[in-house]
C-alpha cells in the first residue's frame, strides 16, 4: 500500500466529516474503524429479527441540519431526506403536557402566560438562527461573524443561571430545563444554558428532524462521498498503535484516553498530564424497544413530538441531574424518548415498531436500564408495557464497550463544564493539534463537542489543510463539489 497523506482512526461522524474534508482537498485518505460497519454514533441494527432498525446511539438530529458543515454538505441532494416531526419535543408532566412546536406562535400560544416571555427568548435566536449556530459550533478562537450574536447569548445565558430562563409557569420552565438537560451535567450551569438556547430555538428554526430510515443514512451519505474522492474505509480492525498508520498526518476520532491508549508513552508529560486530568461526565444507559403500538401516551398531544422528554418538573430534573454527577444512582433519572415512526412511518414493520430511550446515570453504571426506564415511561404512558414485544438493555458501562468513544458511558467523549467546553480536551490556542508532529484529534472531545454536526471534524482538517499542507482555502462539500486542485492550493508534499 502507498503511504496516504491522511489516517483517520474512527469512522464517527466526525471522523468521516475530516475524511471528506480533506479527501476533498485532494488529499488521498484512509479512514481506520474498529467496529464492523463504519458511523460510531451514526450506527443501526436490526434488533430482535424482527426487520425493524433500531438506532443504537444517535436519533434526532437539529444539529445535522443547522451546522455550516452539513448545511454545505446538503444531505437532502444526496437522498437523505431529513423529516420533521410537527412537533420537534414534547415535555410530560402529572398534570397534562408541554409541546414545543416547529412554529414559534403555535408554541407561545400554547404556554398562555409564559408565551410572552418564550417568544422573548426564542424569537430573535430564531432571527439570528445563522449567526448563533455557527458561533456555538465553531472552534470557539474566533469572535462571532454576526455582531448580534454575543448581545442575544449573554443575557440569555445568566437569565438561565440565575432566573430560571425568567419564566414562571412550571410548563415553560420544565419545557426547556428539559432541553437543557441534553448536557448531561450539572444544572443549570454556562453550558447547558448555551445548548437550552442553541436547541431550544432551532427547534423553531431548521428543526429537529430524523433522517429517513435512521441516523446510518448520514454516516452512509459521508461514506459515499468519501468514497468518490478517493478515500478508502477499513472496517473491523482496532488500531492499537499509531505506528500502525502509514501516513503523514494521522486524525483521531478518539477521546484523550484514546489518545494516551495509542502513543502515551510518546507525549510529553506536561501534555500526557493534561490529557490524564480531562474529566469525563454522567453515563448514558439506554434501552431499546420493540412495540407493538405508539407508545400510550396518558396525554395524546405528546404522540406528535419527535423527541420526549421525561424527568418531570424543573426541580425534578435538578435534582436527577445532581446526582447523576455526583454518581448517584437515582430510580428517577431524566430519560429521552424518541418513537421514530412518529415522524417516518416506514419504520414501523409488520404492525412492529422501535422506541428509542435513554436515561442519565452515574458514569459506569451497570444497571440493566430496562426496568428503570420502564418505570418512567409507565409514570406518562401507563399500559406502555404491555405493547413491549422484547427489550434490549446497554448500561453505561456496556456503552464504553461498543464505543471506546464513551468512557464509563460518557456520551459527550468528555464532560460539558465550562473549563471543558472551551479547553477541550487541553488549554492550547489549536486544540486540535497535538505535541506529536502530524498527530491532531478531531473528536467530539475537541470544541465544539458532542453531537452528531461534524463540525469538529472539519474544524480540525481545516487546521490540518492550513498547517500541514499550506491549503487555505476551504475545500467546496456541495454535492457537485471537486476537489481543490494542488496546483492552484500550494500542496507542500
Ligand atoms: C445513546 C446515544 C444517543 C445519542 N443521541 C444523539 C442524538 O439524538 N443526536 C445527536 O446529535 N447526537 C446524539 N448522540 C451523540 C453523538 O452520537 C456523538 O456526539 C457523536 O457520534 C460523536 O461523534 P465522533 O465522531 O466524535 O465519535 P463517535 O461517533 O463515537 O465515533 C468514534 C469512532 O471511532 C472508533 N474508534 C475509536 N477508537 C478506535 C481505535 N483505536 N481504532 C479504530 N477505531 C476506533 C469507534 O469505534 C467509533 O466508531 C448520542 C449518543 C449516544 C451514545
Amino acid at each position: 500500500m502507498t503511504r496516504a497523506d491522511i489516517a483517520v482512526v474512527g469512522s464517527g461522524p466526525n471522523g468521516l466529516a475530516a475524511a471528506v474534508t480533506l479527501a476533498r482537498a485532494g488529499l488521498t485518505v484512509h479512514v481506520h474503524e474498529q467496529a464492523g460497519t463504519i458511523g460510531g454514533g451514526l450506527r443501526g441494527e436490526a434488533l430482535f429479527d424482527s426487520g425493524v432498525r433500531h438506532d443504537v446511539c444517535a436519533a434526532v438530529h437539529p444539529m445535522a441540519a443547522a451546522s455550516a458543515f452539513f448545511r454545505e454538505f446538503d444531505l437532502e441532494s444526496r437522498g437523505v431526506r431529513m423529516l420533521q416531526p410537527q412537533v420537534p419535543y414534547a415535555h410530560p408532566l402529572d398534570d397534562g403536557a408541554a409541546l414545543a412546536h416547529r412554529d414559534l406562535e403555535e408554541t407561545c400560544e400554547r404556554l398562555g402566560p409564559d408565551g410572552r416571555r418564550w417568544r422573548r427568548l426564542m424569537a430573535p435566536l430564531v432571527r439570528h438562527s445563522t449567526g448563533v449556530t455557527d458561533f456555538l459550533l465553531s472552534g470557539q478562537r474566533s469572535l462571532p461573524r454576526d455582531p448580534a450574536v454575543p448581545l442575544l447569548l449573554g443575557p440569555r445565558v445568566l437569565g438561565h443561571l440565575l432566573r430560571g430562563d425568567g419564566l414562571r409557569t412550571e410548563a415553560a420552565r420544565a419545557l426547556l430545563t428539559g432541553v437543557a438537560a441534553h448536557a448531561v451535567g450539572r444544572l443549570p450551569s454556562f453550558p447547558s444554558g448555551a445548548i437550552a438556547l442553541l436547541l431550544g430555538h432551532l427547534a423553531h428554526a431548521t428543526g429537529w428532524p430524523l433522517p429517513e430510515g435512521g441516523s446510518a443514512r448520514i454516516a452512509q451519505a459521508l461514506a459515499d462521498d468519501l468514497r468518490v474522492h478517493g478515500g478508502v474505509l477499513h472496517t473491523g480492525h482496532r488500531i492499537t498503535d499509531l505506528a500502525q498508520l502509514d501516513a503523514r498526518v494521522v486524525m483521531l476520532d478518539t477521546t484523550p484516553r484514546g489518545l494516551l491508549e495509542l502513543a502515551g508513552d510518546r507525549l510529553p508529560s506536561g501534555y500526557r498530564r493534561a490529557l490524564e486530568r480531562f474529566g469525563y461526565g454522567p453515563g448514558a444507559a439506554k434501552a431499546d424497544f420493540l412495540v407493538s403500538e405508539p407508545v400510550p401516551w396518558a396525554d395524546p398531544e405528546v404522540g406528535r413530538a419527535g423527541t420526549v422528554h421525561l424527568g418531570g418538573t424543573r426541580a425534578e430534573m435538578l435534582a436527577a441531574e445532581r446526582a447523576a454527577v455526583r454518581g448517584e444512582a437515582t430510580e428517577e433519572p431524566f430519560v429521552l424518548l424518541v418513537d421514530p415512526a412518529v415522524t417516518d412511518p416506514g419504520r414501523a414493520v409488520g404492525g412492529r415498531r422501535p422506541v428509542w430511550a435513554y436515561a442519565h446515570v452515574p458514569n459506569g453504571d451497570t444497571r440493566d436500564p430496562v426496568p428503570l426506564i420502564t418505570r418512567r415511561i409507565e409514570r406518562y404512558a401507563p399500559g406502555f408495557s404491555d405493547t413491549v414485544v422484547a427489550a434490549r438493555g446497554i448500561s453505561a458501562a456496556d456503552y464504553e464497550t461498543y464505543n471506546p468513544n464513551y468512557p464509563g458511558g460518557d456520551i459527550g467523549a468528555g464532560a460539558i463544564t465550562l473549563t471543558q467546553s472551551v479547553f477541550r480536551p487541553v488549554p492550547a490556542w489549536n486544540p486540535y493539534r497535538t505535541p506529536l508532529p502530524g498527530v491532531y484529534l478531531c473528536s467530539a472531545s475537541t470544541p465544539p463537542g458532542p453531537s452528531v454536526h461534524g463540525m469538529c471534524g472539519h474544524h480540525a482538517a481545516r487546521a490540518v489543510l492550513r498547517r500541514e499542507f499550506r491549503i487555505n482555502t476551504a475545500p467546496p462539500l456541495g454535492p457537485g463539489g471537486g476537489a481543490i486542485p494542488t496546483e492552484r492550493t500550494g500542496r507542500v508534499s
